[in-house]
């Protein structure tokens, strides 16, 4: 079975599987573009990018971990 889920960001599926290391977003720039809504509204992790301008593993499995956790982004499999 392949599990699927909406961008948070531009709400385009993308499957997810480790070779997507965007997931849950579609691209590096969606990523980029949600990382840094939660850098303005001072989400916890942002302090870790302010200042290095590079994620890091840790912050990508803490954003997984978070995106789990509220899976409403889910998308049911056909
Ligand atoms: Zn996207």
């Amino acid at each position: 079975m392949t599990l699927k889920v909406a961008c948070p960001n531009c709400k385009k599926e993308v499957v997810w599987q480790p070779e997507n290391t965007f997931r849950p977003f579609c691209s590096k720039r969606c990523q980029l573009i949600d990382l840094g809504e939660w850098a303005d509204e001072n989400h916890k992790i942002s302090q870790s990018i302010q200042g290095e301008g590079v994620i890091s593993e840790e912050m990508l499995d803490a954003l997984e971990d978070e995106f789990l956790q509220h899976n409403k982004f889910f998308v049911e499999p056909e």
